[in-house]
């Protein structure tokens, strides 16, 4: 069976483009996306989709065994097996975060591990489909010389990774001082041209939006919709996990907004295909210091009416220890308004004190959480608070990024540096070497340590 995709205008403009074609934009200006043809993927029954994606499922046929690329048929069909460039994507653990739920009041949660891969983010899903796509467009002539992106340092991370083992050049563009150390080392490490601009991630995107007029130069930022291909592939995996069946809430952190819209995206094409029937309640959690949404969803909450494009205005984002998330002009708003009106979403935010006390206390029940899903969780408890999520519901909260990538962020706060109250620091006991006296001031720390 000859499976077909291309881009069309989410504005529901005409024209359609083949996916191997270097185009971002409609002629309106609208953002892409890419469509699937249902008609020919509906000629394998839903069952046999799922039996086909349950049996390649972290397999060893190369490159099925990808989270990613076990539903190829469903993301890029057109690519040839030896041009996808798949360091292994998806398959992550989907944690039972009993201790933690039962603490919060809702048993039934769960933690999506998606920063436990490759690069340590849940970038890799999107970029392996995007680095791939460009090894297609070379292999079938497109004279690309570059694929370059403006980051918060994540997608850097994925796309030099990526692009490294492609062997297709990369430039990366980051703001000056705004991610963390091990972001800023892995383009470097992987070879990218790196460039720390004096800006901050709008200005970047500004920047790398001018750079990519020349259609030699790729752009691999998630305006692009090739990536939302791969991480619509959330969804399904989630689900896939749960034996096909739909959760009740999924949570994830919002920064430029192209994954919000891609997890309803991957609910979607679920639907679509009859492999479910109904639909998971969004939320969209921002940090308080860039919180445009969460200001837009305010203002249209006030008027009583569902939220709109008319209710958003862009701010200046203020500095946050989410600093993946530090961004006041998402360019995926669009598609992830669309998004949550179709989805019953809520979007809520969490502050500073809000989102390191909640990656903290979650650290203590087995996880080593980075801040964006701190700020998820921080949302998580404030949605269970005010009742809006029930005790009996199974909600699932979107780790983005593995907390190896923000231990800066972790020690400040154990050792007591963020400026905030840090009631589950853990400062280290200080002890000298002499057997007895250690053993003796141990038993002593136990005894008085509260139970966890
Ligand atoms: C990119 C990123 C996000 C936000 O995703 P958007 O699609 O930009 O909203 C959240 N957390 C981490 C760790 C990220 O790298």
């Amino acid at each position: 069976m000859q499976y077909r995709a291309w881009f069309s205008a989410v504005d529901g403009s005409p024209g359609r483009w083949p996916l191997n074609e270097v185009i971002y934009r409609a002629p309106t200006g609208a953002l892409l996306e890419v469509q699937h043809d249902h008609e020919a993927l509906r000629s394998r029954s839903a069952s046999a989709w799922m039996k086909l994606f349950d049996d390649r499922y972290l397999r060893t046929q190369w490159p099925y065994g990808s989270g990613v690329w076990g539903k190829k048929e469903w993301v890029q069909p057109h690519i040839a097996d030896e041009n996808i460039v798949s360091l292994l994507e998806g398959g992550t653990n989907l944690f039972w975060a009993e201790r933690y739920g039962k603490q919060l009041g809702v048993p039934d949660l769960w933690i999506k591990q998606c920063g436990t891969s490759h690069t340590g983010s849940f970038k890799d899903l999107g970029m392996t489909v995007l680095v791939s796509s460009v090894k297609q467009m070379i292999a079938d002539g497109k004279p690309i010389r570059a694929v370059a992106c403006a980051s918060t340092g994540d997608t850097s991370a994925a796309l030099a990774a990526y692009g490294a083992a492609a062997g297709i050049p990369v430039i990366v563009l980051l703001p000056r001082a705004k991610v963390s150390a091990a972001q800023l080392v892995q383009p470097i490490a992987n070879g990218a041209i790196v460039a720390s601009l004096d800006t901050d991630f709008d200005g970047c995107m500004r920047v790398v939006q001018r750079l990519t007029e020349d259609p030699t130069i790729y752009l691999a930022n998630s305006m692009n919709s090739l990536r939302v291909e791969g991480q619509k592939t959330i969804s399904i995996e989630m689900v896939q996990q749960f034996d096909w069946e739909v959760p009740d809430w999924v949570l994830v952190p919002g920064g430029n907004l192209g994954n919000v819209s891609a997890i309803a995206k991957g609910f979607e094409q679920m639907i679509e295909l009859g492999l479910v029937t109904r639909r998971p309640r969004l939320v969209c959690c921002q940090a308080k210091q860039a919180n445009p949404l969460y200001l837009a969803y305010q203002r249209a909450t006030a008027a009583g009416r569902p939220l709109a494009l008319e209710d958003f205005e862009p701010v200046t984002a203020g500095k946050t220890l989410a600093s993946a998330i530090q961004i006041g002009n998402p360019v995926s708003l669009p598609k992830a308004i669309a998004a949550l009106s179709r989805y019953d979403g809520v979007v809520e935010q969490a502050d500073e004190a809000e989102l390191a006390n909640a990656a903290a206390r979650a650290d203590r029940t087995g996880m080593f959480n980075c801040p964006h899903t701190g700020v998820a969780l921080a949302c998580l408890e404030k949605l269970v608070g005010a009742g809006t999520i029930r005790a009996h519901e199974r909600v699932i909260v979107v780790s983005t990024a593995h907390g190896l990538k923000f231990t800066e962020f972790k020690t400040r706060y154990h050792q007591g540096q963020l400026e905030l109250p840090a009631p589950y620091a853990n400062a280290p006991v200080e002890l000298g070497h002499e057997p007895q006296q250690v053993v003796e001031a141990l038993h002593r720390v136990l005894d008085q340590r509260p139970a966890p």
